[in-house]
């Protein structure tokens, strides 16, 4: 018996990220297809960027979890475009990243309505991060990488909480 696709998105959405522990694999969005192909259920994963070095335990994370569900035949397959963008990152997402602490990526315009840089412009000057804590835009980077490749460090200059970037993409 081949389970449901639904069901199998269900038991990925119980993949916690590698980096991010309280976002999902399906939360992030780089799951981009799930189907059978005969016996063999083929997952489609988009990494968040080529060189993430989170590829490969992402990997064997969904196929010990698939396994554990009772499907013996995973092939996992990359795709690499359209490129992961940080749009992809689901509402729920968003609020579990910006619960645990993490400024959820922007995606093009902030909550006032204001036109936002986005996430691939991080070294540029005009990029506006919101404290996940106070909400404040006075913010500024401390640097290029936190705690993993996939975080920058900020701090707020308003409440002076440090506080991570999301920025893979
Ligand atoms: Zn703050």
């Amino acid at each position: 018996m081949r389970p449901a696709i639904a069901q199998i998105w269900d038991w990925l959405a119980e993949v916690p990220d590698p980096e991010i522990p309280v976002i999902s694999l399906t939360d992030l969005g780089i799951i981009r297809d799930v189907g059978w192909q005969g016996n063999t259920l083929v997952v489609t994963v988009t990494p968040t960027y080529s060189g993430c070095p989170a590829t490969a335990v992402i990997n064997l994370d969904i196929e010990n979890h698939l396994r554990a569900k009772g499907i013996d035949q995973i092939r996992l397959e990359r795709r690499l475009s359209p490129a992961w963008t940080t749009d992809w990152i689901s509402d729920a997402g968003r609020e579990k990243l910006r619960a645990f602490g993490i400024a959820p990526p922007i995606d093009g315009t902030g909550a006032d309505g204001h036109v936002l840089t986005r996430v691939g412009a991080l070294t540029g000057s005009n990029l506006v991060v919101a404290c996940p804590r106070c909400q404040s835009n006075d913010t500024r980077r401390v640097s290029q990488f936190g705690s993993t490749p996939c975080k920058a460090s900020w701090v707020c200059n308003a409440c002076l909480e440090p506080f991570d970037y999301f920025k893979c993409h």
